[in-house]
Parts: structure tokens; C-alpha cells; sequence
């Protein structure tokens, strides 16, 4: 987060993305082939593909000159079926209710391949953190939740960080909903520092679940991780991470990226020095040791394992021909689009879909939930033996579905959750 003290008089919302596909038109394609196959009620249908609650809140903040600037937040509640809701919230400034509710439904089919018991939501302010000052952005988290004050809570709604939200974050959404409750309640969201009742090994989650899933897959294959070459987009909390822990298994990672540069190296980059490179610069741009290539050929590189792990719409109809990779880990929600998907099917590509790939981060905030509500903190090691054993049963359960239904493993992803949703909520029946 930057450090000026005040908005720059010149500050302005970026204009919106308007060439991408709709995130929640595309997740409801594959909501529609899965729901087909499990010939699914109309009635079950229609309540399924309809978010429980949709909150649009206004956050008004005093700046330090005076000026008042008024920002726009969300919270989507998708489904409340499994248990709390459980989701991320976003800081961007390009975000859109549609697209909270895409990353809310993503979250309620990931939580139940999981087998978690949560619900799932999303959330996010329309903002630029990276322009903002540290004391803005935490004006801004106390009032956005000061405004959802009523549906937070351990057995409400669970929030975690996502794109720009961090512990600190995290730290004070759990400190402005203690102070309204007059009590702490650490369980409220996830992802928070250690010393707030955060978990080991939470920060690392979604780069490791990445890592296990890929080796899972790379067996599936017949790929020896030891052969392999590995290329990550996105430099990242998920990428950085997904890459370090598969190049300790023995990949070579050939290529990486984010927001400002790519690059190629087919020795191998050497990821610590990547790694120090950015806490010195911010971004990758100009990072020595390895050639700098156009960023749109990094997900065309020849390699065994793409790893998309930066946002969403990244390979879609008109590169998804293009890539070469035998395995593709969507460490991020949402890379692919709908109409990308039956061309990877064609060229053989295994895609381990973001509902599973990246499902590790949801899995051990469930951990840290259940770790404040028990008031007894589990080893790191315990924390990622617990993940390891969780993420390759599910993706064995993904696996297997798939191969009954002779589908993608993503269509078989949601036909598991779709129908674990639906026959729990047969069991509790419709109230009303
Ligand atoms: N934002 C992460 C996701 O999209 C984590 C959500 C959580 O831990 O609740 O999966």
C-alpha cells in the first residue's frame, strides 16, 4: 500500500475492463452443463443459481484535506446452505456486483468439493489501494464493515483477504466488529495476523494446495516433477508461493510474471532473487537473470505446468489455442473463460479448474476458524498435513467424478458440489 498521506487531487476510478466475458455468465455455463447431467429440479435449480443476499454499501470517508470522497463496497452472499458464508473481499478498482456474484458462487462449489462447512460469499471495495494511504484504506474497511455489521460473524458470514486485502486488513475488520459486539471475536473473518488468532501455514495455503493438486495431476499424467518445467503467471501471495513450493519438489520454473513484466529463462529462474527483486522494486519490471518477453507469450511458453494464478479472464478463446502446456492449475478464480474451456478439452489439456487448484486458502481459513473456536492452535506441521490429506482427497473425489460422467475435471468439480448443495438442501427442506 502506497504511502501518501491524502488521495492525489488528480486521483480517478480507473475506467472499467469492458472486453471481458461476463465472470457470472461464464460460471453459469458450467452451472447449466453440471446441473443437465445431474438432471437437477427446475425449483432446486432457480434456488441455487440465485445469491441469498446482495449488499451494495456506500462508504463515505472524511480525507485529510477535508474533502469528503464517497466509495462503493459489496458483499455477496451466495448460499448459506453448508454453514456460515465463507469468502474473500477484494480491494480493485475495476470490480462489479457481477463479479462478486461469480467469486461468491465459485466459493460455495469450492467450499463443498472441499467438504468444509461453509457457505460461500464474496466481497470488495471499488478502490485503488495501491494510490491510497494506509490510514484511507483502514478508514475504508471499518466503515465498509461497520456497514455489514449485521450479517458478519463466526456463524454469519466469515470474510478472508483476496486481490489487495491483507492481514492487516483482516486485523481490522476483527477490531471494528469486536468493538460493535463488546467482545473480541477472533472467528469473524480468517487470514489474520498470529498474534489476532490467525493459523500457521494460512499465509502459505493457496500457493501449497497449487502445488498438491499439480502433483497429483503431474502423476495422472505420467510427468516426473524432476522433468518437468513450470511457468506462473502472477507474482503474488498464490503464484510466488505455488512456484517456490513445486520448484522444492524438483520443477524448473521457466517462466514468470505479473501486472508491469514476464520473463523466460529455460535454466530456471531463480526465484529468490525474483523474490528480492521485488521487495526492492514492487513489481518484476526489469528484474535481472532472465530474459524479458511480451507478457502475453508467457502463457503460450512450451512447458509441462501453467499455473495462471494472477485474475481472471487470462486465457480465453483467443489464446487458449495457443498454449502448450500438458497441465494447467488455476491458482487464480476465474482464469478461464467459459468459451476458452472446449478448446483446451481438444488439445488434451488437463485443467485442474480454481474451485479445486486453488481451494487450499478456504481449507486452512476453515482450520483457523475452527482453531478460534476451540481456543487451541495446531503446529504448522499439523496445519499441512491436515491440507495435504484434504486437497488430494479432493481431487481424487474431482477425478472420479469426472470419469463417471466422461467430462472435464471441472464439469466434474461442479457436478460434486452442485449435487452435495442440492441434497443438503433437500435434507433441510425449503422453509416458507
Ligand atoms: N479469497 C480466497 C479464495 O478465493 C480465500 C477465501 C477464504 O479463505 O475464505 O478462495
Amino acid at each position: 500500500m502506497a504511502v501518501e498521506s491524502q488521495l492525489p487531487a488528480n486521483y480517478k476510478e480507473p475506467a472499467p475492463i469492458l472486453d471481458k466475458e461476463n465472470p457470472f455468465e461464464s460460471m453459469m455455463q458450467r452451472f447449466d452443463v453440471a446441473a443437465h447431467l445431474l438432471n437437477l429440479e427446475p425449483g432446486l435449480y432457480e434456488y441455487l443459481k440465485t445469491p441469498v443476499k446482495q449488499i451494495v454499501v456506500s462508504i463515505p470517508i472524511a480525507l485529510d484535506s477535508g474533502e469528503i470522497k464517497v466509495f462503493e463496497g459489496y458483499r455477496v452472499i451466495h448460499n448459506n446452505i453448508l454453514g456460515p458464508s465463507k469468502g474473500g473481499i477484494r480491494y480493485a478498482p475495476d470490480i462489479s456486483l457481477d463479479e462478486m456474484k461469480a467469486l461468491a458462487a465459485w466459493m460455495t462449489w469450492k467450499c463443498a468439493i472441499m467438504s468444509i462447512p461453509f457457505g460461500g460469499a464474496k466481497g470488495g471495495v471499488k478502490c485503488d489501494p495501491s494510490k491510497l494511504s494506509q490510514l484511507i484504506v483502514e478508514k475504508i474497511t471499518r466503515r465498509y464493515t461497520a456497514n455489514l455489521l449485521e450479517i458478519l460473524g463466526p456463524d454469519g458470514d466469515v470474510p478472508a483477504p483476496d486481490m489487495n486485502t491483507n492481514e492487516q486488513v483482516m486485523a481490522w475488520i476483527m477490531d471494528t466488529y469486536s468493538m460493535h459486539t463488546k467482545k473480541t471475536a477472533t472467528g469473524v473473518v480468517t487470514g489474520k495476523p498470529l498474534l489476532l488468532g490467525g493459523s500457521l501455514g494460512r499465509r502459505e495455503a493457496t500457493g501449497r494446495g497449487c502445488m498438491i493438486v499439480t502433483l497429483s495431476a503431474m502423476d495422472k499424467v505420467g510427468i516426473k516433477p524432476k522433468d518437468s518445467t513450470v511457468v506462473v503467471q502472477g507474482f503474488g501471495n498464490v503464484g510466488s508461493i505455488a512456484a517456490k513450493l513445486l520448484r522444492e519438489q524438483g520443477c524448473k520454473i521457466i517462466g514468470i510474471g505479473d501486472v508491469s513484466a514476464a520473463y523466460y529463462n529455460k535454466k530456471g529462474i531463480d526465484l529468490d532473487k525474483a523474490q528480492e527483486w521485488i521487495k526492492q522494486n514492487r513489481t518484476l519490471a526489469g528484474f535481472p537473470g532472465a530474459e524479458s518477453i511480451p507478457q502475453d507469450d508467457l502463457l503460450e511458453l512450451d512447458c509441462d505446468v501453467l499455473v495462471p494464478a494472477a485474475k481472471e479472464d487470462q486465457i480465453t478463446q483467443r489464446n487458449a489455442g495457443k498454449i502448450k502446456a500438458k497441465i494447467i492449475c488455476e491458482g487464480a478464480n476465474g482464469p478461464t473463460t467459459a468459451k476458452a474451456d472446449p478448446i483446451l478439452q481438444d488439445k488434451g489439456i488437463l485443467v485442474i479448474p480454481d474451485i479445486l487448484a486453488n481451494a487450499g486458502g478456504v481449507t486452512v481459513s476453515y482450520f483457523e476458524w475452527v482453531q478460534d473456536r476451540i481456543g487451541y492452535f495446531w503446529s504448522e506441521d499439523r496445519v499441512n498435513r491436515r491440507l495435504e490429506k484434504m486437497m488430494k482427497a479432493a481431487f481424487n473425489a474431482v477425478y472420479a467424478t469426472a470419469e463417471q460422467y466422461k467430462v472435464p475435471l471441472r464439469i466434474g468439480a461442479y457436478v460434486m458440489a452442485i449435487d452435495k448443495v442440492a441434497k443438503t438442501l433437500k435434507l433441510r427442506g425449503i422453509y416458507g
